[in-house]
């Protein structure tokens, strides 16, 4: 859709409008979902020029092109290109592949996704990648850590976990000055609440299966790169023959267009519910870079335009056993793992078992809630209710 060119558009109107040619749909609002492998060409002459924008199916259909079109804009000028994947994990793995090769050394946040530790320990270490772990909260100080061989560095931002806050931009400067690229994990907070790339990242990539999708019914992924990383990002995904299914694409597509809505549903909620936790006896701490007084606000605040829904909480110390009572009380928050669907719910963590670079030693058992799209009031009651179990097993 053309777009004024007085004024650029705010992110709400971009999510609204980027990506759409009502002209090529048949004055359709949204793109046809193409479920195609083959696309013919009229005449010899046309298939040895490789003439024409789609080729095959792998390489885009115009169901792709409308939401790389959208996520671009939403990403900003900083962004060349959105790769689609076909899970979260599978957009961090190949973006790592895209950049790393035998002999090289990559530095990973201690907070990342524990799949992602696993795929750089175990994948990435048999093709000859070295992996090592820092500090979450290092800052510039990493600089120490850089070895002559250092090719990336993987943060995430916060830790979807512990909501450690990295400051990216002093990792950022670090890195690019020791010829290194930065790549982040920013699911939690979206292009829309944290426009990476402009902040020094050059590959920042999402698990849309959380709140890009937002319904919990897809799983999906997206790597958007800045010019100095697209084209091995591009070249990766053709190599590697990565690609996601028409349906999972326009659903992602559909998640983008109520992006806004959702998550500040999911912001105002997760700070109320945030400040409600703080204030029970059960609670020893809130971990939400959103609060004030958390030890990542400020970064957030420098960094961030908005927070979502996923916060951890640290009870007071307390049996595990009283702990599972209160979850299996618990009638709105579900358990289970992933999150940014519009349900709320809950999960027990323990990091300790796999950080290397940090101690993780809370002072009681820790809970992960996802914030819903539910009244506030009945998850409180629904939490009034799991905390008396726990007050009565403990
Ligand atoms: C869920 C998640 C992933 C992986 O996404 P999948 O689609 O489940 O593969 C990666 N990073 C973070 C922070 C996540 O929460």
């Amino acid at each position: 859709m053309a777009s004024p060119s007085d004024h650029p558009l705010a992110p709400e109107t971009t999510l609204v409008t980027a990506g759409r040619d009502t002209a090529a749909q048949n004055g359709f609002v949204n793109p046809p979902v193409v479920h195609g492998s083959t696309v013919l060409y009229p005449t010899a002459a046309d298939l040895h020029a490789h003439r024409g924008e789609f080729q095959y199916g792998r390489h885009g259909s115009p169901t792709t092109r409308a939401l790389q079109q959208a996520l671009t804009a939403l990403e900003g000028p900083n962004c060349a290109g959105v790769g689609l994947a076909p899970s979260g994990l599978a957009a961090i793995s190949t973006a790592l592949l895209a950049v790393l090769k035998a002999g090289d050394h990559v530095l990973v946040c201690d907070s990342v996704y524990r799949p992602t530790r696993a795929f750089c320990d175990d994948l990435l270490g048999r093709y000859g990648v070295e992996t090592s772990y820092f500090d979450p909260l290092i800052g510039g100080a990493i600089d120490a850590l850089f070895l002559p061989n250092t090719r990336a560095v993987m943060v995430e931002a916060p830790g979807s976990q512990s909501f450690d806050m990295p400051d990216i931009r002093a990792i950022a400067e670090v890195a690019h000055g020791r010829g290194a690229l930065v790549l982040d994990d920013n699911t939690w907070a979206t292009p829309l609440f944290h426009r990476s790339l402009d902040q020094g990242v050059d590959i920042s990539i999402q698990a849309a299966t959380k709140y890009l999708g937002g319904h919990s019914d897809i799983l999906f992924g997206t790597i958007s790169a800045n010019a100095a990383a697209w084209p091995r990002v591009a070249e990766a995904i053709r190599l590697l023959g990565v690609c996601a299914g028409p349906d999972d694409v326009f659903l992602a597509l559909r998640g983008l267009r109520t992006l806004s809505v959702r998550l500040a549903a999911h912001q105002r909620a997760g700070l109320e519910m945030a400040h409600w936790f703080k204030a029970r006896p059960e609670v020893a701490r809130v971990l939400y870079p959103a609060l004030p007084d958390d030890p990542g606000h400020a970064i957030w605040r420098r960094d961030f335009t908005g927070a979502s829904g996923l916060f951890s909480v640290v009870l007071k110390p307390v049996p595990q056993a009283a702990v599972d009572t209160m979850l299996d009380s618990l009638k709105l928050f579900g358990m289970g793992y992933s999150w940014g669907g519009f349900e709320s719910l809950v999960i027990p963590f323990d990091c300790s078992s796999y950080r290397t670079a940090t101690r993780w030693a809370p002072e009681g058992p820790t809970l992960r809630f996802h914030i819903g799209l539910e009244s506030t009031d009945d998850l409180k009651a629904d939490l009034d209710r799991g905390f008396a179990a726990l007050g009565a097993a403990r």
